[in-house]
């Protein structure tokens, strides 16, 4: 497998209010796991900044424009209650789209097998037209609908094993079968979506978790209802929307995942990826709030995506 790793500075100047628990020490974090000498064979590129108007293939213009408008010239706007913009917040916005964009291409163009994108914003809370929870744009939606564009693929399952529920994903692809959204979450949770009576087109799979349940109940989600949805619809594309909020240790939630846990979550996807899509998997960093715990279950996503 050829596993390939998008990251880039600007990354680190996208930022938020003290304390807050999406910030660029997550990222410094995930990069002192990955100079070990396991990842020696990662392809290791920095992130090209995007195309403005892929932006447009999930979101209105208005919203755009919207977004641009509030970024400040010093110090930070507020979007929504727990989310902010700083002065490099587009630029860091734009260069996560088009590392999400550019994975896409090198797994089509088969410069690699599989694509990590180390990014911050992250972006399944992304709806539409509104940008909340941490995220401004939504990475993996525009993403999966530049596979359909610049590809002419038909079917693009987006997997999302963050500990919330991707709102944003689902919003945007709610009356689209083309598209499947599938995630395991916690519930109760922020931001409250993500029943399994909640079907769209028939093309969203919910899976949510009760509060303290850990391992057992993840993984039977994945095997009783994400997996088989994805044999049902053989995606010719696997996205995967990877936050690491339900390890253990995340202080923003109560799922008790561990590391173990996203590397054997990882093969599951990687078998449909070869089964379907000749190999064509491209994961992007969401959540995953302990420094500790993202970084090491990152790491362990990571180097099952080298190992095959
Ligand atoms: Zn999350």
């Amino acid at each position: 497998m050829v596993t390939r790793l998008y990251s880039h500075p600007i990354y680190l100047e996208h930022l938020t209010t003290i304390g807050h628990p999406e910030r660029p020490d997550r990222l410094r974090a995930l990069s002192k796991v990955l100079e070990d000498s396991t990842f020696d064979a990662l392809d290791r590129v920095q992130s090209p900044m995007g195309d403005e108007a892929t932006i447009l293939y999930a979101h209105p213009e208005t919203f755009l424009e919207r977004v641009r408008s509030m970024i400040p010239e010093t110090g930070l706007t507020r979007v929504d209650s727990d989310t902010t913009v700083s002065p490099k917040s587009w630029e860091a916005a734009l260069t996560a789209i088009g590392a999400a964009n550019a994975a896409v291409d090198d797994v089509f163009a088969g410069r690699a097998d599989n694509v990590f994108v180390a990014s911050r914003p992250p972006g399944h809370h992304a709806e539409r037209d509104k940008a909340m929870g941490f995220c401004l744009f939504n990475n993996a939606a525009i993403a999966a609908r530049h596979a359909q564009k610049a590809y002419g693929i038909e079917r693009v399952a987006i997997v999302d094993w963050d500990v919330h529920h991707g709102n944003g994903t689902q919003d945007i692809f709610w009356d689209d079968p083309s598209v499947l959204y599938s995630s395991t979450h916690q519930m109760p949770l922020y931001p409250g979506t993500g029943a399994k009576d909640e079907t769209g087109a028939g093309n969203i799979v919910n899976a949510p978790l009760s509060p303290q349940t850990g391992s057992d109940h993840f993984r039977e989600a994945f095997n009783t209802r994400i997996l088989p949805a994805i044999d049902a619809f053989q995606p010719e594309l696997v996205i995967i929307s990877a936050g690491f909020d339900a390890h253990h240790r995340d202080p923003l939630a109560e799922i008790n995942l561990f590391e173990d846990d996203f590397d054997w979550a990882t093969g599951a996807l990687m078998e449909r990826a070869g089964s379907y899509a000749s190999n064509r998997l491209v994961s992007l960093l969401e959540g995953g709030y302990d420094l500790k715990g993202m970084s090491l279950s990152a790491g362990a996503h990571i180097r099952r995506l080298m190992g095959g």
